[in-house]
């Protein structure tokens, strides 16, 4: 009897069941903590041109390392529909990620599908993007023909020194910067009130590496009309070699900015929202909008689990309920053996039924389930941010 090769598609994947009894999509869909589904995060491809060590590490993301083929992918027009169908079921928002997503060809026809997308009651989604803004001096003017309405940039810093170290490939800082200016011209992020609320500058923060552009970076974007938010450094998937010592809280982090710039704490823009919101206060210590605001992600050290409504497509179409998962679902089978429509989303409507994760949580009460053998979680570069 020959052996059962399992391949890494098998142990990271369950088949999703298209449940006997019919889920319609209401738009009212809660998992099992009542948390509803909002926001769908699509990795369009698992491929870098930055080796940032906390995401893709050289030693493992190099020649030898094995990317999805072609033909795994999910194709424009499946990534289309199963968005419409997240949409049917009260998703509003999407977020195009990677890897880095500007690599993934013809990108902006894609995008152009996406945003022709509507919700139940007529109303288009926000539309947005991460990316390392290498590419956006060339994408931006087509990113936003196409319907793109806003994007959020990652950036660890602006000595030239550290980010090249950062990025492990030898990318100048000048030309993310650029990249960036490149999307205010053409628009991407613009706000009524002519400020650009919607371009966001995303900063990991590492405490042995980039402790010292807090202050600069936060100085550069101040009254810039640009977000930026600092991430705290997370424990994802499995080959970072993550250590709670290179974590700064974002309760440090706040502190430390405080001793340049006075900050007062803000609402919640929507609920689900991930980052904590600080504004730069006047010498009255009041908000001062025109100096704007910066934002915290705190995933290690404040778990935000029990209002966590997103959901994350990998670029081979599995579905993960965590970021943190070890498993997702497989819709590309349903979406290429001729399953319906309505029955593909009964499916998606089963699982996030019984959706039970919250990660973050337990690790906070050192809760966390053991791992199962053989099974390891998933890379930030294959779901995405
Ligand atoms: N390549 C794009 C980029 O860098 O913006 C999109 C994909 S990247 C995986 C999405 C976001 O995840 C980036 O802002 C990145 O800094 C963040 N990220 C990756 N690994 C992380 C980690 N271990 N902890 C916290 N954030 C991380
Ligand atoms: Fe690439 Fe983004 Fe990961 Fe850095 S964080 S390696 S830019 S996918
Ligand atoms: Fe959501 Fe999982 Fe993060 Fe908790 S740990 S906020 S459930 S993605």
């Amino acid at each position: 009897m020959s052996e059962r090769v399992i391949s890494l598609f098998d142990l990271r994947n369950r088949p999703a069941a298209v449940p006997a009894t019919p889920i319609p999509a209401t738009g009212l869909l809660g998992d099992k903590r009542g948390r509803p589904l909002r926001d769908l995060r699509i990795s369009v491809t698992d491929r870098c041109n930055f080796r940032c060590n906390y995401c893709m590490p050289k030693e493992v993301f190099n020649t030898d390392y094995k990317y999805l083929p072609h033909s795994s992918l999910l194709s424009f027009e499946e990534i289309t529909r199963i968005a419409r169908l997240f949409v049917s079921h009260g998703v509003q928002k999407l977020r195009l990620t990677g890897g880095e997503p500007l690599l993934r060809k013809n990108l902006e026809v894609l995008i152009a599908q996406l945003a022709a997308l509507r919700t139940p009651e007529g109303l288009p989604l926000d539309l947005t993007l991460t990316t390392n803004g290498s590419l956006l001096r060339r994408k931006a003017a087509g990113l936003k023909a196409a319907g793109l309405q806003r994007v959020t940039v990652s950036l660890d810093g602006l000595n030239d020194t550290i980010f090249r170290a950062m990025n492990d490939v030898d990318f100048p800082v000048a030309d993310v910067l650029d990249g960036i200016e490149a999307a205010k011209e053409v628009g991407l992020g613009r706000d009524a009130k002519g400020g650009f609320s919607g371009l966001k500058i995303n900063m990991v923060v590492k405490k042995s590496t980039n402790l010292g552009e807090i202050i600069p970076m936060a100085r550069h974007f101040r009254g810039s009309g640009l977000t930026l938010r600092f991430i705290e450094y997370m424990d994802v998937g499995e080959t970072n070699g993550w250590q709670m010592d290179e974590v700064l809280p974002s309760a440090e982090l706040i502190k430390l900015l405080q001793t340049e710039f006075p900050l007062v704490p803000l609402e919640a823009s929507a609920p689900g929202e991930t980052a904590q919101r600080w504004g730069y206060a006047n010498a009255q210590g009041v908000f001062d909008p025109r100096l704007g605001e910066v934002g915290v992600i705190s995933s290690v050290t404040q778990a935000f689990c029990g209002d966590c409504n997103r959901a994350r497509l990998s670029t081979e179409g599995q579905l993960y309920l965590c970021l943190f998962a070890a498993q997702g679902f497989d819709l590309r089978t349903l979406m290429r053996n001729g399953t319906s429509d309505a029955d593909i989303a009964s499916a998606i409507g089963l699982i996030w039924n019984e959706r039970d994760d919250r990660y973050s949580e337990l690790r906070g009460q050192n809760l966390q389930p053991p791992p199962v053998p053989g099974q390891k979680r998933v890379e930030m570069s294959y779901i995405g941010g």
